[in-house]
């Protein structure tokens, strides 16, 4: 874009006057890649140079791996909604070049990144997180910034990410799992100009399209959140410059009248009910990924937004119930989160907590049924606690209503031989 060209020859020299120390041939490769202009551009030349087609391939089948290995959520209501909120953010000219296309990532890490072919990937985590769409815009602008401004191949070119490409590739010959390609892939890979570079022109983006400016930069602070309390390490976050940081430079750019002011569309309503849409698999990832304490966090969230769901009176249920059965997960986690040592000690304070969650757990289950006497899967979770508590009549019962009331449970064997256990 041309109100950066400027910006942009700062940038370039400030990271070829760093490159100055580094080997002369890095210095040569850092210094040709300000020469790549910006997908905006009539000389673009996109996808035309021995190295950005092969960055492009790699990709593209990055693309084809998340798929395949079933890390999409593709909801067609999520689906519609992001690519309606997104495409009107990308430029134009880039558009006729680069066909955007946005995916939510199966993780409960908070996490946003962009592959330069325009595959831009958003976490159900954050996702979870955001508040108003002006948020969602701004990320969103961000991430599309990225591509239009091709900042992965410059990094490619300037030596930044040979590793982190090498990577990949090793990740698809050893067939590693794919849960951290997203770290791979955003981490490391843009320098803190480009980072700043992509914050101003999303930031432009999301004004051109009416949002306010002020919900939009305050998605930063949201961040800035998330970051302290759960210590997301490699992720879009730890990359970045400090998120406070980069909220203040926006907001003084927009005083400074260089961004022109938005309106005042924020949408929370409309974005509120397609966060909906994730709030329960934002919950179940976590308790997979043994996150109970975020996991109990985002049930108690949802249940704030919607007091009559039994469904999220249940999950704080199994959140309480995985902390007594699991305290050394749950003793880790909260190691993890508030930045103290995972140690016997810490340990041992989980373990003398057991009961108190296994009561936190049968009243949130109770609360569940007595809104949803249907919901067995509560029922399920009550006969597990009392099996769980020796208790084994009351489990003998529970879970045998919730066998017979249900032909095609996925866990029935599994519910099955408890039950065979507890009958010798
Ligand atoms: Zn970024």
């Amino acid at each position: 874009m041309r109100h950066y060209s400027s910006a942009r020859r700062a940038a370039a020299i400030v990271s070829c006057l760093r490159l100055l120390f580094l080997p002369m041939l890095a210095v040569i490769a850092g210094c040709a890649t300000s020469d790549i202009p910006s997908l905006t551009a009539d000389d673009a030349r996109f996808g035309q140079s021995e190295e950005e087609k092969n960055l492009l391939a790699r990709a593209n089948a990055l693309d084809q791996e998340l798929d395949r290995k079933g890390m999409l959520l593709e909801t067609p209501a999520l689906v519609d909604y992001l690519q309606n909120v997104g495409q009107p953010l990308v430029p134009k000219e880039a558009a006729q070049q680069v066909g955007f296309q946005f995916h939510v990532l199966r993780s409960p890490v908070s996490n946003a990144f962009a592959l330069p072919n325009g595959s831009i990937y958003l976490s159900v985590g954050l996702l979870a997180y955001l508040d108003d769409e002006a948020e969602l815009a701004q990320v969103m602008g961000h991430e599309i910034s990225h591509v239009v401004l091709r900042h992965g191949i410059k990094s490619y070119e300037a030596n930044r990410s040979r590793i982190v490409a090498a990577h990949i590739a090793d990740m698809f010959l050893f067939g590693t799992s794919v849960a951290y390609l997203p770290y791979v892939a955003s981490v490391a890979s843009y320098s803190r100009e480009q980072e700043e570079e992509a914050d101003v022109a999303g930031l432009r983006a999301v004004a051109a399209r009416g949002y306010s400016l002020d919900e939009a930069i305050r998605v930063f602070e949201r961040i800035q959140e998330v970051k302290r309390g759960e210590g997301v390490e490699g992720s879009w976050y730890s990359s970045h410059p400090s998120n406070n940081q980069r909220a203040e430079a926006l907001r003084e750019r927009v005083r400074k009248g260089e961004i022109p002011a938005g309106q005042h569309r924020g949408e929370g309503t409309a974005y509120r009910e397609v966060a909906a849409l994730i709030a329960e698999e934002n919950i179940r990832l976590k308790l997979n990924a043994r996150q109970y304490e975020l996991a109990l966090n985002a049930a108690t969230r949802s249940l704030a937004e919607h007091p009559d769901s039994a469904l999220y009176h249940f999950y704080r249920g199994e959140a309480y119930r995985s902390m007594g059965d699991d305290p050394k997960g749950a003793a880790r986690e909260h190691g993890w989160i508030y930045g103290k040592s995972y140690n016997d000690k810490l340990v041992a304070e989980f373990e003398g907590r057991r009961n108190e969650f296994y009561q936190s757990a049968e009243k949130a289950y109770q609360q569940a049924l007595a809104l949803d006497d249907h919901l067995l899967v509560a029922l399920r979770g009550l006969g597990l606690l009392n099996l769980a508590r020796g208790e084994y009549d009351a489990a003998r019962e529970r879970l045998g209503t919730y066998l017979a009331q249900n032909k095609t449970l996925s866990d029935r064997g599994y519910i099955a031989n408890l039950l065979k256990g507890i009958n010798k």
